[in-house]
């Protein structure tokens, strides 16, 4: 009888099974281990699209995904990279975790390779061509792994993330970021879309300026917090001179090309708190919240002199500067209510032009009760 190598069979068969049963008990564990991080992941993602669906703007997206992603992949260093629209620029206002190598705190697009090819990039210490331009590695860095994602949705680039992590062991739960930034892309093209539509109610197209609906809002909140605290408030109307003569010599798209002048003007000379809108056609009405009458007369007689001093050119020709008839009316002193006070100011406009237009006209006081 050929009892093998072994002089028990018996025996090393039950040991092969033992070291089989181990090892599968080895693989459940590892597997159990990784679904209870997988559902865990899961779950976190999960919470972390419905915290972003509640974000009102893109600082709280940003300081929520700060919250998240810590949890969701705390062993990488992590940069938000959030283009600001139409500067072509991000700035990493959030970034956390113990960087490996150090990131830019500003970038553009063609410094993060994952912006060019729409994909994610990986790279890291071994292969230098890798790293995108926003790392500055030093050379003395233990070795490290890096991963671009670009934050994109509907088709428009709005940034990236970019994960770093020592080797090892790397970045081994890139699925997870992949995930996450989806989520992050999402919310960012929703609040993009948000602000534009929030912008076409209340801007002007043309100039970007607010449009008269929302000085009519405002004038109110405004008039009501200046009566609550005492305050003034001027009211400043503005009409183009002979403006009709100026699209008649040089073209709808030349005045067009005055119009934006004009608003970038009043925008130049406003404050912060300062409401600048567009009524309609060339007119124009500045608000300016706690301001007297000698500052508004004197800042309405700097803004009609940078006014004559505005060199355009459009369409490769020289255009000639143009002249505003202005006219100022104060709360409460001209009026008390939104209408009164905005009727106040034409008035003075139109006193302006019928003596002559390019100057200041101030309202009479108010006989009115209201
Ligand atoms: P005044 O000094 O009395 O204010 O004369 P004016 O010619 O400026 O006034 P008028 O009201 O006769 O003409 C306003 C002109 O503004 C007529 C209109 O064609 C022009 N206009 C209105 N909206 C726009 C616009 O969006 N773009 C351009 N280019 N012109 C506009
Ligand atoms: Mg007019
Ligand atoms: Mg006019």
């Amino acid at each position: 009888m050929n009892m093998g190598s072994s002089a028990n069979p018996t025996q090393d068969t039950v040991a092969a099974l033992e070291a089989e049963l181990a090892a599968c008990r080895e693989d459940l564990a590892r597997i159990r281990a990784e679904e209870k991080s997988h559902s865990s992941d899961l779950s976190l993602l999960g919470r972390y699209g419905n915290l972003l669906l509640g974000c009102t703007d893109l600082a709280e997206a940003l300081q929520t995904s700060e919250q998240m992603l810590s949890q969701l992949l705390p062993d990488y260093a992590c940069t938000i990279y959030p283009l600001i629209d139409g500067e072509g620029l991000a700035e990493a206002t959030h970034l956390w975790g113990n960087a490996v190598v150090e990131t830019a705190l500003q970038a553009s697009p063609p410094d993060c390779l994952c912006m060019g090819s729409k994909r994610v990039q990986r790279g890291g210490s071994a292969e230098a061509a890798s790293l995108c331009a926003h790392f500055h590695a030093s050379g003395n860095e233990p070795d490290f792994a890096t991963a671009c994602i670009p934050l994109i949705a509907q088709g428009d680039s709005l940034g990236w993330i970019s994960l770093t992590a020592p080797v090892p062991p790397g970045i081994d739960k890139l699925q997870v970021a992949i995930a996450a930034a989806d989520q992050l892309a999402l919310a960012l093209a929703n609040l993009k879309l948000r602000q534009s539509l929030r912008d076409l109610s209340v801007r002007d197209p043309l100039t970007g300026l607010f449009n008269r609906r929302y000085l009519a809002e405002s004038l109110g909140r405004e008039l009501a917090r200046s009566q609550r605290r005492n305050l003034q408030v001027a009211v400043m109307t503005f009409d183009l001179d002979h403006f009709k003569a100026f699209n008649d010599n040089y073209g709808h798209a030349a005045g067009d090309a005055i119009l934006v002048a004009f608003a970038r003007m009043l925008q130049a000379n406003s404050r912060n708190e300062d409401i600048a809108c567009r009524q309609g056609g060339e007119e124009f009405v500045l608000l300016l919240p706690e301001m007297v009458l000698d500052v508004a007369l004197r800042r309405a007689n700097e803004m009609m002199q940078s006014l004559l001093t505005l060199n355009l050119v459009h369409e490769g020709q020289a255009l000639p500067s143009i002249a505003t008839s202005i006219g100022i009316a104060i709360y409460p002193q001209h009026g008390k209510t939104p209408e009164r006070l905005l009727a106040q100011a034409d008035q003075a406009l139109y006193r302006a032009k019928s003596l002559g237009r390019n100057r200041v006209e101030v309202a009479a006081d108010d006989s009115d009760s209201d």
